[in-house]
């Protein structure tokens, strides 16, 4: 498979230099050169979760990897369960959080490190990857990495934005991995990031990749989950999915399912009250906004990074994209009365970022009276964010053991400001 930039349809690259290089060298995101499309017969003949994902994988791969060696990758990287919630009839929640960090990026990270070792087993010069978080992906891109030969990994997080097992998890591992606290916002983050890809001095003394969603390596276990969800809801048609969306690297992971030929009715962005999505959709415009701290801080998201693939898959298009993909945002109150709601009537728990997307289906459904089956992307453990549920459900959430031990390491963070000149001087020193 050869990949293009979104800035440049001439230019064309290979998986692994798709991989290692997550941004394109003009700065626009990879893209497949070809999209290969299944029926719905492949889709349902799937047997399991790791079958599923090695044959949608693997064409994108093949180059790199044998079908046996992508299986080894894709069972070790998904080695935990996918579970699905019947909440009623018609709406389903996808667990996607049985991960070690408690989150959905487990599954991109645990791919991409895996995927990562390989590559670089012959390669000499160390690989150091960047990571901007709002809290999750540093979180699993860490854990994923930890210990890996020949690879480090700098994760830079908004110092106060992240939840305390966040912040534990990204900041008590050592060894190969660097907890860099910015003061200053996840976009801030992002921004230092993403200046550090196309200084010259930077990189030609380090060796650089990225594990954000900006690396489109990330969004193909993404998609996978999305088709398992679809087989296992045993329908003949198309079905309905809200994502709970920030970078909108998830989302852009249902599309390519959809591009794929998965049958899919509508892609409902469930957003927090960082809503540039949401005018995006009216005006085709961007207004640049501070992100806004929220309850549902791994979606506290000012411009959402996977807007550039999303254009390119409709080629820019805004009559196309709205009949794909609608879009609403909810307040943290709603996002609390929601959790309490679901808790009360099903007996169910989910975290802050699953409940807006519990609001995002509901509001679609008051809209278009629409009545087919419905997903919604349960991206977080609740226990994640037990300061938030706990005072609304008024009871403690039973940790798991790791996550107890994890409460009683150290944290041990470097602390930044949030200028360039400071993290250039800090990536020239390591
Ligand atoms: C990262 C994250 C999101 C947002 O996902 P994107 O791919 O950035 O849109 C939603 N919920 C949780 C819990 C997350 O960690």
């Amino acid at each position: 498979m050869k990949f293009f930039s979104t800035r440049n349809k001439g230019l064309s690259a290979s998986f692994k230099e798709v991989l290692l290089n997550g941004l394109a060298p003009d700065g626009g995101l990879y893209m497949p050169a070809k999209i290969p499309k299944m029926s719905m017969d492949f889709f349902k003949s799937q047997q399991s979760f790791e079958e599923l994902a090695v044959n949608i994988i693997y064409p994108y791969v093949k180059e790199e990897f044998s079908l046996s060696k992508l299986t080894d990758i894709c069972e070790d990287a998904f080695n935990f369960p996918i579970k699905i919630k019947n909440l009623n009839e018609s709406d389903l929640i996808l667990e996607l959080f049985h991960g070690p960090t408690l989150a959905f990026k487990d599954f991109a990270a645990r791919f991409l490190a895996q995927t990562m070792f390989f590559l670089q087993a012959d390669n000499k010069k160390k690989l150091t990857i960047l990571v901007a978080t709002s809290g999750d992906t540093g979180a699993a891109v860490a854990n994923s990495f930890y210990d890996i030969d020949n690879i480090d990994v700098i994760v830079l997080y908004p110092s106060n934005k992240v939840s305390g097992i966040q912040e534990k998890q990204i900041t008590t591992l050592g060894k190969n991995i660097t907890a860099l606290e910015v003061a200053g916002t996840f976009d801030d983050c992002q921004r230092l990031v993403k200046k550090a890809f196309v200084d010259k001095e930077i990189i030609s003394s380090l060796n650089l990749s990225s594990a954000n969603s900006i690396n489109f390596v990330r969004l193909l276990p993404q998609a996978t989950y999305y088709a398992w969800a679809w087989k296992k809801s045993k329908i003949n048609d198309s079905i309905i999915f809200s994502i709970p969306s920030g970078n909108f690297g998830n989302l852009t992971g249902g599309l390519l399912a959809n591009q794929m030929g998965l049958p899919v009715e509508m892609f409902i962005a469930s957003l927090n009250i960082n809503d540039a999505f949401v005018k995006f959709l009216k005006s085709g415009k961007l207004s640049e906004k501070k992100a806004i701290k929220t309850i549902s801080n791994a979606m506290d998201v000012s411009i959402p990074s996977n807007l550039e693939r999303i254009k390119n898959i409709f080629d820019s298009d805004l009559r196309e994209i709205n009949k794909k993909i609608s879009t609403w945002s909810f307040s943290d109150s709603l996002t609390k009365k929601m959790i309490k709601n679901i808790y009360e009537e099903y007996n169910y728990l989910v975290d802050p970022h699953t409940a807006v997307g519990v609001l995002g289906l509901n509001e679609y459904r008051l809209n278009f009276k629409n009545l087919k089956k419905g997903v919604v992307l349960s991206t977080a453990h609740a226990a994640k964010f037990s300061n938030v549920v706990e005072p609304i459900i008024k009871q403690k959430i039973e940790l798991s053991e790791v996550v107890k031990s994890l409460l009683d390491k150290d944290k041990l963070s470097i602390k930044m400001n949030n200028e360039f000149a400071s993290f250039k001087e800090f990536l020239l020193s390591v």
